[in-house]
């Protein structure tokens, strides 16, 4: 817990509409919270103009005085209130849309007003709606200073945010956590001077480099947050190894004996991953490894690798993947190459009958079972382990951001599911999708990443065509040809966001349609809402060649294995992010045949989705796609990343301050070696209690 200097809401029930609770739920609790709450643009009060020359200023917010003339409330054409001033130069309507019978009173005629709006030149002349105004005295002094505008939430006005932090700034510690020496080497301006300059920039500012804050006090701003978030990491990873781990140093029987039964041999990507990772897992500390490999790299092998070294070592890994469908493929193929060799395999999923969890539980609590395969029903609490050695997680990045802390935190902090003994288990992540160097460099940085570089021998790279959706039966047709030389389709559905019922109705419609169209093939259906057996004895008929064509949801699109699959349509791809139709795509291209993937669109087009559609044509490079995608959606939508790491940062921008990142690893390294006090003041300032986020 950060140390708040406010006290806590405690009559918060009684009084819930109090300015401190609704500052709370902007996540401002502390007086720091509130100074470093920081305007996101500013209004210039500090001129007034003469009405008649505002008059001339149509399109551009100017500020007038005048005194009251006239008001009145109209009824037509809608009610409203309209407010006559005048200056010495000329007059002024004001027209008010929405108003407060109290406002009628603040208008008495002779009441001098400053008001800032646009004016526009109305019927009656010129007139502001809905100007921000204030009843002042003649003679009020105007303000020296840009007036901020603070991001602020319901029913918080902006009056009560700026009294609240200008309160906040009389009580702050404004000690400077960077030293005059790092100051002098990065270059940056001072904390308490950029901070109160952001609040109350004086009017000469160059507005510009305040709205792209390429300011010198923004930077000082993004700079510090910047630090903030690499010290975290680095504490995070001097924290992980600190921990103590299991070594698992043998490579004995199963490694390789499971090597010899392999019916390939290891691309030179995948054998230097798999030497990567072994060398982490004789390690007394917990590996905290990333292994990250294009669709089709081959990654499972590599992690059927890691855990055979756990379980030669007398140890028991799991591994989860996050739908049931890809958890069933890797325990049918891992138990295939596995149990001939006389590991005893165990399967876990949510949907588990209670007899056969029951009993799953007890093989895992035994030590009996020695490999763990499922869903995220692994890291329940209810599951113990006899001597987990290795957590294994594939397609982490489509776990949740909640389900990826509890994972995080049940392997890094004390826990009772993953921690069958004393120490934390090794974890190996796997993701397809790449991770941008900026993005590693933040979020990621307390990981290690291995890159599977190249694909398997004998692929041959998936050609992919876009196609107007009124082209369907052209399309058909080559399915039916597919078919008939022994080629397997998938047909993907289009998907609707809005409605689960609707994308349900629009897959059963495909599959009758297709089925009527090619009355000859088998054409199977899968989707979400099939229960997990039913789907299996699906995709079981797929794997055998019993079905031609399988009409599929988005199910499929993580991970599913079908080498013969090498025609894929994909319905309505315009709806699909970069991402997205990458990994369907990847189902494809898996054996040796060429393999299409056809894309169908509605047209029109916008430009976005063409954007993608071309992307995807032009290449089948996963990190391309994924630089690609990065551009297109901008780093916080990547990933899901806004959730987690970007919560924390507020004000830098990954792809405009990549250089600031670089800048303030270095002084986080400065400030660990040198000043491991100021690392702590530096954290409780700009983390406080976000700091648990930043590390999934
Ligand atoms: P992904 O990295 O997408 O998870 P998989 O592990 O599912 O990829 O592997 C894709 C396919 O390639 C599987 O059928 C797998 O058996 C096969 N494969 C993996 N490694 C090799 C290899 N070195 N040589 C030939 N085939 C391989
Ligand atoms: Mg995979």
């Amino acid at each position: 817990m950060p140390a708040t200097k406010q006290k806590p809401a405690k009559s918060a029930p009684s009084r819930p509409n109090r300015t401190e609770d609704k500052l709370a739920r902007l996540g401002l609790r502390s007086d720091m919270d509130l100074v470093l709450h920081l305007p996101m643009r500013y209004e210039d009060e500090t001129e007034v103009v003469p009405i008649r020359a505002a008059g001339f200023m149509t399109g551009h917010p100017a500020q007038v005085e005048g005194v009251v003339t006239a008001c009145e409330v109209q009824f037509r054409p809608r009610r409203q209130l309209v407010v006559t001033m005048e200056d010495a130069s000329g007059q002024l309507v004001m027209r008010f849309l929405n108003f407060y019978g109290s406002q009628t009173k603040q208008f008495t005629v002779g009441n001098r007003v400053r008001a800032r709006g646009e004016v526009r030149h109305g019927f009656f002349g010129d007139e502001m709606v809905h100007p921000a105004y204030k009843i002042i005295v003649e003679g009020a002094p105007l303000p020296t200073v840009l007036t901020p505008v603070y991001p602020a939430g319901e029913g918080l006005s902006q009056a009560a945010l700026r009294k609240a932090i200008a309160e906040a700034m009389t009580r702050v510690d404004w000690t400077d956590t960077l030293s005059p020496p790092l100051l002098a080497r990065f270059d940056l301006m001072p904390f308490e001077p950029a901070v109160r300059l952001l609040h109350n920039p004086p009017p000469e500012i160059d507005e510009n480099a305040l709205e792209d804050r390429s300011h010198p006090a923004w930077l000082r701003m993004k700079f510090d947050e910047l630090v903030a978030q690499q010290l975290s990491l680095k504490r995070a990873q001097v924290a992980r190894r600190a921990r103590g781990a299991a070594p698992l140093p043998v490579i004995g029987a199963l490694s390789n004996a499971f090597m010899k039964t392999l019916p390939f041999s290891l691309t030179v990507a995948q054998q230097r991953v798999l030497d990567e990772i072994r060398a982490d897992l004789r390690a007394a500390y917990p590996m905290q490894r990333l292994l990250q490999g294009d669709v089709g790299s081959g990654k499972t092998v590599v992690a059927a690798l890691a855990a055979a070294q756990a379980i030669d070592s007398g140890y028991q890994a799991v591994l989860m993947a996050p739908t049931e469908i890809l958890a069933d493929q890797h325990f049918r193929k891992i138990a295939a190459w596995m149990e001939p060799l006389g590991i005893s395999v165990a399967w876990l999923t949510g949907s588990l009958r209670k007899k056969d969890k029951t009993e799953a539980q007890a093989r895992i609590e035994s030590g009996q079972a020695q490999l763990v395969i499922g869903t995220h029903a692994v890291i329940q609490d209810a599951v113990q382990f006899a001597q987990l050695g290795l957590v294994i997680v594939d397609e982490q990045h489509r776990f949740g951001v909640g389900q990826r802390l509890a994972l995080r935190n049940k392997g890094l902090a004390d826990s009772t599911a993953l921690e069958g003994s004393a120490s934390v288990p090794h974890q190996l992540m796997m993701s397809a999708t790449p991770i941008p160097r900026t993005l590693a460099m933040t979020y990621y940085a307390d990981l290690e990443v291995s890159v599977i570089d190249e694909l398997p021998p004998g692929r041959t790279p998936v050609v992919t065509r876009i196609i107007d959706q009124n082209r369907r039966e052209e399309v058909i047709e080559r399915v039916h040809a597919a078919a008939l030389e022994g080629r397997q389709v998938y047909w993907v559905c289009p998907l609707i966001e809005e409605s689960e019922t609707l994308q349900l109705q629009t897959a059963t419609d495909t599959h009758a349609t297709l089925a009527a169209a090619l009355p000859d093939l088998q054409v199977g259906l899968v989707h979400g809402r099939l229960k997990p057996a039913e789907k299996q004895d699906i995709m079981d008929a797929f794997t055998r060649g019993e079905i031609h064509v399988l009409v599929a949801t988005t199910v499929i699109e993580v991970g599913v294995d079908v080498p013969n699959a090498s025609l894929m349509v994909i319905e309505h791809a315009e709806r699909f992010g970069l991402s997205q139709l990458h990994q369907l795509r990847g189902r494809v291209g898996r054996g040796s045949a060429a393999s299409v993937c056809l894309l169908l669109y509605q047209s029109p087009l916008g430009p976005v989705a063409r954007q993608r559609l071309m992307t995807m044509r032009e290449t089948t490079d996963g990190f391309e796609i994924a630089r690609r995608d990065l551009e297109i959606r901008g780093p916080g939508e990547f990933l899901g990343a806004r959730q987690s790491g970007q919560a924390m940062l507020r004000f830098a921008d990954l792809e405009t301050d990549q250089w600031l990142v670089e800048k303030a690893r270095n002084a986080a390294e400065t400030l660990l070696r040198d000043d491991p006090a100021t690392v702590e003041a530096h954290l409780a300032r700009w983390l406080g209690m976000r700091e648990d986020y930043l590390r999934v």
